[in-house]
Parts: structure tokens; C-alpha cells; sequence
């Protein structure tokens, strides 16, 4: 555990949060600044900052558990709807660097949560596409 990472504490206890799901491998527990009501946060115990630092088994490990939480926080809070959210580099909005998968019950437009998704489709070509698909085929296989 790395110890001065917040939810490593959270891990081992020393800090401490309120607990929705754990196992072996993984720990979901209230997030303390909710966007709505139910927002929970989920986290391997084994440290990884991000999901560039996590290995496929923690990734499946963590993931295995998705679908129980989401579908305890439907029956339990009937939102409207439901995002999952991972913030990977703090140009992307991550302040914890520890891997935590955000579920946030939606409930109506006024909820709290904005997405600016402002697409571009204009500015890219087929071939555009295709190149960077290829560059990501190669990137995969190394
Ligand atoms: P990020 O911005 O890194 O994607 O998300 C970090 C989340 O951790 C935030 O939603 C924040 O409210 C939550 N958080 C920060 N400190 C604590 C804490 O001490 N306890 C809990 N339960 N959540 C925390
Ligand atoms: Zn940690």
C-alpha cells in the first residue's frame, strides 16, 4: 500500500469511509462529495494509479463487480439513468491517484452533472479514422 495515498488509507482502514461492497481483490464505499444521491466509488485494494497501471486481471477483477453495484443502486434509488465515469491524468479531472470507477445514479437534467460533448465529426475523414486505427492496431500489439 502506498502510504500516503488517501484511498489506500481507505483500504487499510486508517481513514475511514462508508462501505458498500468488498472482497477479496475490491472495495466500493460512499464518495464524500456526492454529485447525487448513491454516488459510489469502486477501487482495486492493490495500488494503481490509473488505468494505464492496472493489469487486465485487477481490470477484471474490478469490473466483475460492475453490474451487482450498478443494478443494488437501481433497485435501491430508481434513477433515472446511470454514469459510469473513470477520470485517467488531471487534465482529465482525476484527484485521487488511485483507480476509482465512479457510479453516479442520475436522476433528472438538474442533477449536477454536465458532460460538454461537443462533437467534430466535420474536421475528420474515413481515412482519418483509418489511419488512427491502424496506429492504435499497432500500439496494441506491442
Ligand atoms: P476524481 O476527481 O479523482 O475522479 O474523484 C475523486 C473522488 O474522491 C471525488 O469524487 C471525491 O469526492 C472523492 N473523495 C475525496 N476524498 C475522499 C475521502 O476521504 N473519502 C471518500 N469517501 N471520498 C473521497
Ligand atoms: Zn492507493
Amino acid at each position: 500500500a502506498m502510504s500516503d495515498c488517501l484511498f489506500c488509507k481507505i483500504v487499510d482502514g486508517s481513514i475511514p469511509s462508508t462501505k458498500v461492497y468488498e472482497d477479496e481483490h475490491v472495495l466500493a464505499f460512499m464518495d464524500i462529495m456526492p454529485l447525487t444521491k448513491g454516488h459510489t466509488l469502486l477501487i482495486p485494494k492493490k495500488h494503481h494509479e490509473n488505468v494505464y497501471d492496472m493489469s487486465s486481471e485487477v481490470a477484471g477483477q474490478l469490473f466483475s463487480v460492475v453490474p451487482k453495484i450498478a443494478n443494488s443502486l437501481k433497485a435501491s434509488f430508481q434513477p433515472v439513468g446511470l454514469n459510469l465515469l473513470n477520470n485517467n491524468g488531471a487534465p482529465a479531472g482525476q484527484s485521487v491517484f488511485h483507480f476509482h470507477l465512479h457510479f453516479i445514479p442520475r436522476y433528472d437534467q438538474t442533477d449536477g452533472f454536465k458532460a460538454s460533448w461537443q462533437t467534430k465529426e466535420k474536421q475528420y475523414t474515413s481515412e482519418m479514422f483509418a489511419e488512427y486505427a491502424e496506429q492504435i492496431r499497432l500500439n496494441l500489439s506491442k
